[in-house]
């Protein structure tokens, strides 16, 4: 039988169509971008057309994408320059309980060169605490950090409403939105973002390859070298992936509601049949407005890496974290400050489904989802 794959939010596959669109500069169009030949004119001219269609996907100008290694450097380009912004003389900064580590790691090392971090919480359904982010900006605050969607629960925060509150204050944001690209209409003309990250590999295009979204007066450069991005950050760029993120980001607007529309009720339907059919089934971020494809389930008593464990011998694979700390034992910082309870940590698992998967997956899935919390109870032993 076919492996079932439901692990979208920790990596996606390379759509055909991407592929093909990379190969090319692989092979017969390898030249490096900054050559002054004709080579070297073919690469520079398929970046700027990389750079149109992921400013297209999220309503940005062309010349505010800068493409980085991956998100996490597109985070940390953004904070970096957010906090030597006005030559560091704002001391705070603003993140909440639920970043992904890329911002929470950040914001700590921050921390110990003196500045102060507060991180805004959440409540038991994900929800932010908007009067409490409120309460935080002030003027001594350098930035905030943000993200549209939760890795772990899909819950999606109120970006309108932070974007407002940031810009009336004069605050820069920073928003991770490595989630939602491709998942959620972003649109920059409508909701303005100082800073937003993105990743190619979350949306069906390489590994490798991410993308910072801002002004390019706004960029303090991190990577230090040659002229490549027009100074804003050295490195000769990985033009096949560049290639991919492009088309993936093409792909991702033109088919936006079809894949999410599909996406979703696979996902409905896996929670409600487990709802139902499962005594002590719950789903971690229920009632907030969550991106379609994710559902973070716990079921009353079962490890969720047991239960994983049980669904990866039959060729399902989820997370039971995020996948850079599912290999540590820490319990999941998310699910953890939702609810303040190591037990719900411990039995959350994380269904991330794309428009690749299919009905029968989904029935397959739930029968063995069904099997497995059966034969796990059975062998508990009766309190
Ligand atoms: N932010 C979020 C919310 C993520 O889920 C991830 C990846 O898991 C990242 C940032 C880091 O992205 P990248 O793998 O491109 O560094």
């Amino acid at each position: 039988m076919k492996d079932i794959y439901f692990d979208h939010n920790a990596t996606t596959p390379v759509l055909p169509g991407v592929l093909a669109a990379m190969l090319p500069f692989f092979e017969e169009n390898s030249g490096n971008p900054s050559s002054g030949h004709t080579a070297g004119a073919k690469a520079r001219t398929a970046i700027e057309r990389a750079r149109d269609q992921i400013s297209d996907l999220v309503g940005a100008a062309p010349n505010n994408v800068l493409f980085t290694s991956s998100a996490t450097e597109a985070i940390n380009t953004a904070l970096h320059s957010a906090i030597h912004s006005r030559g560091g003389e704002r001391s705070r900064i603003v993140i909440t309980a639920v970043e992904h580590a890329a911002v929470q790691r950040c914001a700590i090392a921050a921390e110990k060169g003196g500045m102060e971090v507060i991180q805004i919480p959440v409540g038991a359904s994900g929800a932010l605490a908007l009067d409490r982010l409120d309460d935080a900006i002030t003027a001594e605050t350098c930035v905030v950090s943000v993200m549209w969607a939760n890795n772990e629960t899909g819950v999606i925060f109120p970006i309108s409403q932070i974007s407002e509150l940031c810009a009336d204050r004069g605050v820069p944001l920073h928003v991770d939105a490595v989630q939602a690209a491709g998942k959620a209409p972003i649109d920059l003309r409508v909701v303005p973002i100082d800073y937003l990250s993105i990743s190619a590999h979350k949306l069906f295009g390489p590994k490798g390859v991410g993308a910072l979204v801002a002004s390019p007066h706004l960029v303090a450069p991190f990577m230090l070298g040659g002229n490549q991005e027009t100074g804003r950050r050295a490195g000769t760029e990985n033009v096949p992936a560049i290639v991919g993120f492009g088309e993936a980001a093409r792909l991702a607007a033109l088919e936006l509601k079809q894949r999410s529309d599909a996406v979703a009720t696979l996902r409905d339907r896996l929670e409600q049949v487990l709802f139902q059919s499962i005594k002590g089934c719950y789903i971690n971020g229920l009632g907030q407005p969550r991106i379609p494809n994710t559902s973070n389930m716990g079921f009353d008593g079962i490890d969720g890496d047991s239960l994983a464990g049980m669904l990866n011998a039959s060729d399902i694979y989820l997370s039971t974290g995020s996948a850079c700390s599912a290999n540590t034992l820490t319990p999941s910082h998310v699910i953890m400050a939702m609810t303040g309870s190591y037990e719900r940590a411990g039995e959350a698992v994380r269904f991330s489904l794309s428009h690749l998967n299919t009905d029968a997956e989904v029935a397959r899935t739930i029968a063995v989802v069904e099997q497995s919390v059966a034969s796990l109870r059975s062998t508990q032993a009766p309190v």
